[in-house]
């Protein structure tokens, strides 16, 4: 693939990428629509989101995200104990799709962020970077942290009924990265890494 071409998204037209300067945006030259945007300030923007996402991680998966209290009893589930909880139930692809969406593709989605941004940012280019970026792009399709959530806020209406729900911290730092991962994902500057490896 050349990745100096660029497929217009309402037409298909394939054309050269137009030379954007950081803030503007990027048109079909048949039917106006826009291709891309280069955003200014993007390459920091989207490293310290990431960073800082990296620590959401950490606390949404060391900490737990709900306990229920029932009766006496009070029990706390952190993000793995609810994917090893499904795996004992033998409910094997459902521990597997959490573990991959809500895990997995999430980490490797800030760790190819900070691969590929960390070196931009102090103006060089890390091995391997076209393959990195465009495996980012997979990985953001398979992280559905949204999906998760909502599943936990079901059972939380569907328990509450019966037993006491307490959010824990995993649940808010769970919230919180699921608005950081979309605001790294609009920050970045896809175009910046492209327009770069085009120059070397
Ligand atoms: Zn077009």
């Amino acid at each position: 693939m050349n990745a100096s071409l660029i497929a217009c998204p309402d037409c298909d037209l394939l054309q050269h990428k137009p030379l954007v300067p950081p803030g503007g945006v990027a048109r079909c030259r048949r039917c106006g629509a826009g291709l891309y945007r280069r955003v200014p300030g993007g390459v920091d923007r989207t490293l310290a989101l990431a960073l800082a996402g990296l620590v959401l991680f950490a606390v949404a998966n060391l900490f737990p995200l709900l306990s229920v209290r029932l009766g006496e009893d009070l029990v706390s589930a952190t993000l793995a104990a609810a994917v090893k909880a499904l795996w004992d139930q033998g409910e094997l692809a459902l521990a597997g799709l959490v573990a991959g969406t809500c895990i997995v593709a999430p980490l490797l989605v800030l760790l190819s962020i900070l691969y590929v941004f960390a070196p931009l940012h102090f103006g060089r280019l890390p091995p391997a970077v076209a393959p990195v970026v465009r495996s980012l792009h997979a990985f953001q399709a398979w992280n559905m942290m949204e999906v998760f959530l909502l599943g936990i806020l079901v059972t939380v209406v569907k328990l509450a009924k019966m037993a006491t729900i307490l959010p824990g911290p995993g649940v808010v730092a769970f919230f919180m990265l699921i608005f950081l991962l979309a605001a790294a994902a609009t920050a970045m500057d896809t175009e910046a890494v492209w327009a770069r490896i085009g120059i070397r």
